[in-house]
C-alpha cells in the first residue's frame, strides 16, 4: 500500500472527534513498525481509553474446566488429535471452589472456559450441567459470568441467558472465511458467527476475538475489526499465536506481540468504549504492561495457583509461580498509574452495556484534543 497520502497526525485526529476510521486508514495504522509512529498511535489509545474509563482496569478470573474438545484447530494445544495433552474435566465443586478463589482474590468476573467437550456437548446432560453451573458460580461468588464453551447450540444459548450468564465468548479468529477453514478446520464460519448473533438476541453481551501470526494479511485484520464493529461486539481481544507442540501450525514459529500491540490500539479507536483485554496468556506478567500501554483496560487469564488448572496459548506459564494472581498484577497496575475498578463499577458497566445505553462509563476521564499531537 502507497501510504505517502496518509498523515499520521491527521488519521489520528478522526476516532478522538468521532470521525469513524475508514478500512485504508485502518489499514495503515496497523502496519505501522516505526518506534515514534508506534508510540504516537499507542498515545492516542491511551487518552481514548482514559476518556471513556479513565485508569481503571477490569479483572478476569479464568476458569478452563474441561480441556476435552472434539475439534481439531490447527493452532491450539488441545485439539482433538494432540495425544500429547494431559487432559482433565474439572467437576462442579472444583470449579465453584476455584471460583470463589478467584473471587475472594478480587476478580470482577468469573469466565467459565472449556474447549467443545463432546460430554458437556451432550444435549440432555452436558449442556444442562453447563446452565446448572452458570446459575451456581453467579449464586456462589455473586460475580458476572462469561460463558466461552465454543459454538454452542442455539436452545443451550438461550438457557444460558436465562441462568443469568451476562457473556458469552466464541472467536472466529478471523473474519476473513479461506483463513477461518485453514484454522478451524471442519468447523463452519456461518454457525459460529450465528452463536453471537443469538447471545446478543437474547441479551447477553458478546466477546470476538482474532489470532495474529497466523498467515494473516492486514487486509483480514482490518475487515475484522469492521467486522466487530458492525456485530457490536462488546469486548474484542487480539492474541498473538503460540507454536503448540502437536499443532499443524507449529511449524509457523513464533512471532512478536507487536502486531497484536498495534491491533489493540487500532481497536481502541474504532471502538473505543468498548473492553480490549491484555491476556496473561501470551508473554504472561511480564507482558502486562505493554498491552495495557497499548490500549487494553481488561486483565484477563488471571488463574488460580494450586488447582490443576491450565491456561489456553500457554497451559502453564506463570500459573503455579503466582504470577498470573491479583497481587501480581496490581503492582503493574500501580507502575504505570492505573488502578483496579470495583467489583460495582465493574457490575454498573456490565448492567449499562446490557440495556443498551452507549458509552456507559464515564469514569473521570480527561477530554481529548488533537492539539496534543497535530
Ligand atoms: S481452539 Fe477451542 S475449539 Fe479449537 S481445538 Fe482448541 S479447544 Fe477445541
Amino acid at each position: 500500500m502507497n501510504t505517502d497520502r496518509f498523515s499520521l497526525p491527521a488519521i489520528l485526529c478522526k476516532p478522538v472527534e468521532g470521525t469513524p476510521l475508514v478500512r485504508d486508514e485502518i489499514k495503515y495504522l496497523l502496519g505501522l513498525e516505526k518506534k515514534s509512529e508506534v508510540e504516537l498511535l499507542q498515545r492516542v489509545a491511551r487518552l481514548v481509553r482514559t476518556k471513556h474509563f479513565g485508569q481503571k482496569v477490569f479483572l478476569y478470573g479464568f476458569v478452563y474446566f474441561s480441556t476435552y474438545c472434539k475439534n481439531n484447530c490447527t493452532f491450539c494445544h488441545y485439539r482433538r488429535d494432540n495425544r500429547e495433552v494431559a487432559r482433565y474435566r474439572k467437576n462442579e465443586s472444583e470449579v465453584v471452589e476455584a471460583a470463589r478463589n478467584l473471587r475472594d482474590s478480587g476478580v470482577h468476573l468469573i469466565d467459565l472456559t472449556m474447549g467443545e467437550d463432546p460430554e458437556m456437548f451432550h444435549p440432555d446432560f452436558g449442556l444442562k450441567r453447563l446452565v446448572r453451573l452458570t446459575g451456581k458460580i453467579r449464586s456462589e461468588t455473586g460475580l458476572p459470568v462469561m460463558l466461552s464453551p465454543g459454538a454452542a447450540p442455539e436452545a443451550a444459548i438461550s438457557e444460558f441467558a436465562k441462568a443469568g450468564a451476562e457473556w458469552y465468548a466464541c472467536y472466529q479468529e478471523t473474519h476473513t472465511e479461506s483463513l477461518f477453514d485453514k484454522l478451524r478446520i471442519g468447523q463452519s464460519y456461518k454457525e459460529r458467527y450465528a452463536t453471537k448473533v443469538e447471545a446478543k438476541s437474547n441479551g447477553m453481551l458478546i466477546e470476538e476475538g482474532i489470532l495474529t501470526g497466523v498467515g494473516e494479511t492486514l487486509d483480514d485484520i482490518a475487515d475484522s475489526i469492521l467486522a466487530m464493529k458492525e456485530m457490536k461486539a462488546d469486548q474484542v481481544r487480539a492474541m498473538t499465536f503460540v507454536p503448540q507442540k502437536g499443532a499443524p501450525l507449529e511449524s509457523y514459529g513464533a512471532v512478536t506481540s507487536n502486531r497484536e500491540l498495534n491491533v489493540i490500539s487500532v481497536m481502541r479507536l474504532v471502538l473505543p468504549d468498548t473492553l480490549i483485554p491484555a491476556s496473561l496468556d501470551i508473554d504472561g506478567l511480564n507482558g502486562l504492561q505493554k498491552r495495557l500501554l497499548a490500549g487494553a483496560n481488561v486483565v484477563t487469564s488471571i488463574v488460580p495457583p494450586g488447582r490443576g488448572l491450565a491456561g489456553v496459548a500457554n497451559s502453564s506459564l506463570d500459573i503455579e509461580e503466582s504470577r498470573r494472581t491479583v497481587d501480581s498484577i496490581k503492582n503493574v497496575l500501580q507502575f504505570i498509574g492505573m488502578e483496579t475498578a470495583t467489583a460495582e463499577e465493574y457490575r454498573h458497566w456490565v448492567e449499562d452495556r446490557m440495556q443498551g445505553e452507549g458509552n456507559p462509563m464515564q469514569m473521570g476521564g480527561a477530554s481529548v484534543n488533537c492539539r496534543y499531537w497535530s
